[in-house]
């Protein structure tokens, strides 16, 4: 059978590998012990659970490790929980295999630093996507904070679509303003933006972007989340939840109607990377995975949806693969 959490071959259940990363090597089973929020019957959510908002309008839940049991908490989640998300998008059934996979592509081919994630199941075999919370230790909460919080930007503020007020050239600057290891976060920052490109993620807004206190005190970017190929839930919707530049689009932009190599490097150049660093990580994009291909086919996303996610896929490399001078 397909392992849950990293979708290799596994003999039962989520592989030893991921039941270490995830639950500290129990075993947990891939179905929760309770129904699905939406299930008439199900009451576990009913005086267990306040709603957590953490970011985003998608309804999330917090779990915990008991023994072997997740169990759904108030206080001190180890876990997040996002069961299918309701709404007028498309495919919304999708959605949690969707996470999954993206996530999972970020971590395995892209080594970008992603919490550890799973898909789940319902008792009544409705999906969710299961995540570790990374602002939680033994010892309680870390201080962490989403580049909204950081801009001081609110609704009140900057009006109803203030997470999309800024440009990722902006996010960089606030990098380099708040986060001392700018030249590290930076390239990672950097991968992240060309990742959210290629894989079709439309709403990386500025609260899907955090800085969180490391060990040492000082403020670091927090691990990826929330990445998904929205455009399988939102056809019509524009490539970028924000602009690449504060002052406006290239020559090249505005020919094609999309960014294009050019862009990237141009952009890469502006928050302060070094030519040869930016080359070799444009480049890890370019080129259409192996590893890609074999992780959306073991995906647990419909085969419709799997071949819509390559088209998608393949169509923003070739994008970025324009322009290259
Ligand atoms: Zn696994």
């Amino acid at each position: 059978m397909i392992c849950q959490g990293c979708l290799k071959e596994s003999e039962k259940g989520y592989c030893p590998k991921c039941r270490k990363e995830l639950f500290e090597g129990k075993k947990v089973s891939t179905e929760l012990s309770f129904n699905s929020p939406y299930d008439e019957d199900s009451d576990a959510f009913l005086d267990h659970t306040k709603k957590i908002s953490i970011s985003g309008v998608q309804v999330k839940y917090s779990l915990r490790l008991e023994n072997n049991d997740l169990k759904l908490t108030e206080r001190g989640g180890q876990y997040i929980l996002k069961p299918i998300p309701t709404g007028t998008f498309k495919y919304l059934d999708q959605a949690p295999a969707n996470e999954h996979l993206t996530m999972q592509i970020a971590k395995q081919v892209f080594k970008l630093s992603v919490p550890p994630n799973a898909l789940i199941f319902f008792k009544d075999g409705s999906p969710a996507y299961l995540v570790r919370r990374f602002d939680q230790t033994e010892s309680g909460k870390i201080q962490q904070e989403d580049f909204a919080q950081i801009a001081q930007m609110t609704s009140e503020t900057h009006g109803e679509n203030y997470k999309y007020d800024l440009s990722y050239e902006e996010i960089a600057e606030l990098i380099k303003k708040y986060i001392p290891t700018q030249r590290i976060e930076n390239e990672k920052f950097f991968r992240l933006i060309l990742f959210n490109y290629v894989f079709s993620n439309g709403d990386a807004h500025l609260k899907n972007f955090s800085a969180i206190q490391s060990a040492q005190g000082d403020y670091v970017l927090t691990p990826a989340y929330d990445l998904l190929c929205t455009r399988i839930h939102s056809p019509s919707e524009s490539d970028m939840a924000l602009t690449l530049f504060k002052d406006g689009f290239s020559k090249a932009y505005e020919s094609y109607g999309f960014y294009t190599y050019q862009d990237f490097y141009e952009f890469g150049q502006l928050i302060g990377i070094q030519k040869s660093r930016i080359k070799k990580i444009i480049a890890e994009f370019t080129e259409p995975h192996e590893l890609v291909y074999f992780l959306i086919g073991r995906s647990f996303l419909k085969d419709q949806l799997k071949t819509t996610y390559t088209t998608c896929y393949e169509d923003k490399v070739a994008r970025l693969g324009m322009m290259r001078s």
